[in-house]
């Protein structure tokens, strides 16, 4: 669907000068939602823009759908345009329109007849759960309607990709989250490609399906969310990780526990799906002479899959018959990491 190749972006043409993105290569699934996270600075803007030519990168290639966006004449870079609906993080309404005025904005722009344009409105005032507000203006609304209406407008057009830059940043987590629930729910229902970027790793872990992470114009990491949370290898990714504080990975926040005096052998398990609620580790060592204590656990969330992780020490038993539970646990699909040196 989009594929970049070794994009590169310098904004001002002076020799030894730092590009604000380089040797960026990206493949993104037609349905998928992939997200870009990186600190402030790290080029998640600058690459976000170059998508749809807001900004013109400096050398490689965006293909849509097969298509080289840098080739297209300004009238053929319109109409993809239009294929590509984007979202800000301060909403960019316009203040003297109403909301239905500012939906029928890219309508207008497309040249859809009145009548028309009426009946598109109503169905994305249903959609965005506004259709008590289209003749309230944006002075009027609170942050999360405002970015309603931006979701809205940018859909007005049916198009295949959503672009959304930190579409949440000014939003409370309350209000982020029923965004991100509606971004979800257009994601699945209308089939929308979506394409965010954000500099935190709870809007990743809701809706994400992979993730780019992001530092000084370089892609460090990339792969499916669920993978990039329980392995993270760059220590930006394994930062971002830590921010999501139920989360436990080997760059560890639970080293108050690890460093504690316990005699045992401390592992850390985590549960991916329907295994979460198996009584897996009771069945591994109940006809051993392990026993174990739970002394720090989590059930959540990473987009509609659950996950369990629990730190857990393990005592009795030689230390071959621990070194068996725990294959036995990795056997089951369990992933174990020993944290006892
Ligand atoms: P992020 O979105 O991750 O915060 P940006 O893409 O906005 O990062 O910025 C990446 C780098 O490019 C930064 O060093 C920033 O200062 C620089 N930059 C961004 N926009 C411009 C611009 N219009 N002109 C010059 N430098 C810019």
């Amino acid at each position: 669907m989009i594929h970049i190749e070794n994009l590169q972006k310098v904004y001002e043409d002076i020799p030894g000068h730092v590009p604000a993105i380089q040797q960026i290569h990206l493949q993104i699934n037609r349905g998928e939602i992939f997200g870009i996270i990186g600190h402030s600075g790290a080029g998640k803007s600058t690459l976000l823009r170059c998508v749809n030519l807001l900004e013109r990168p400096s050398s490689g290639t965006i293909q849509i759908d097969g298509e080289e966006m840098t080739r297209l004449d300004s009238r053929q870079l319109q109409a993809k345009r239009r294929k590509i609906g984007m979202i800000f993080q301060h909403f960019n309404l316009l203040s003297s329109s109403t909301v239905a005025e500012n939906i029928a904005f890219p309508l207008k722009l497309a040249g859809m007849e009145q009548a028309k344009i009426q009946a598109r409105i109503q169905e994305l005032l249903d959609l965005v759960g506004l259709q008590e507000h289209a003749n309230k203006y944006p002075n009027q609304l609170s942050g999360g309607q405002k970015q309603r209406v931006g979701i809205a407008r940018a859909l007005a057009n049916h198009p295949d990709i959503l672009l959304c830059d930190e579409a949440t940043s000014a939003l409370d987590p309350q209000t982020t989250k029923a965004i991100l629930a509606l971004l979800l729910d257009i994601n699945q229902k209308l089939g929308i490609t979506i394409l965010l970027i954000t500099h935190e790793m709870q809007v990743i872990r809701a809706i994400c399906d992979r993730v780019a992470v992001m530092e000084k114009g370089l892609i460090v990491e990339t792969g499916k969310v669920l993978d990039v949370f329980l392995k993270p290898q760059h220590p930006v990714t394994k930062d971002f990780v830590g921010q999501v504080s139920d989360f436990s990975t080997s760059s560890g926040n639970d080293q108050g526990i690890i460093q504690s005096d316990r005699h045992g052998t401390l592992i850390r398990i985590t549960y991916i799906g329907e295994q979460t609620y198996e009584p897996i580790l009771f069945e591994t060592v109940k006809s051993t002479n392990v026993s174990f204590a739970i002394l720090q656990g989590t059930i959540s969330s990473m987009k509609s899959v659950p996950y369990g992780q629990l730190v857990v020490e393990l005592t009795g038993g030689h230390q071959e018959e621990i070194a068996s539970v725990i294959a036995k646990l990795e056997q089951e699909g369990i992933d174990v990491e020993v944290l006892t040196p």
